[in-house]
């Protein structure tokens, strides 16, 4: 199976295009490369029965947000402002970034 790269990072704000929170936006809290799954601020809520805990003081249930598959997402272009493809180029200093398909903005923060 080849190596997918990866073209979605932490911090990232993200559109979902499919599954049960198709339309959502939110920024990407964590990426879990190897089975190509990620996390999404306020995408995916779970409940979860806490025990109570140092952290939780009470317990009881909690939302939270449950990993899904990466290819439901796409990343949202601050330019376009909305969901593109992604491209990679290499600026002037050799760094590597993504760039919109659509309007060549560069979408990695340096
Ligand atoms: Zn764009």
């Amino acid at each position: 199976m080849a190596t997918v790269k990866l073209k979605i990072k932490k911090d990232d704000i993200v559109k979902v295009i499919a599954g049960r929170e198709k339309g959502k936006k939110g920024k990407v809290l964590r990426v879990f490369p190897p089975d190509n799954r990620l996390m999404v601020e306020k995408i995916n809520m779970i409940k979860r029965h806490m025990r109570p805990s140092s952290q939780t003081r009470q317990g009881g249930i909690v939302e939270r947000e449950a990993p899904f598959n990466i290819s439901n997402v796409m990343i949202i272009c601050s330019k376009c402002d909305e969901a593109v493809r992604v491209s990679h180029r290499r600026l002037d200093d050799g760094k590597k970034v993504r760039v919109c398909k659509k309007c060549g903005e560069v979408l990695d923060r340096t």
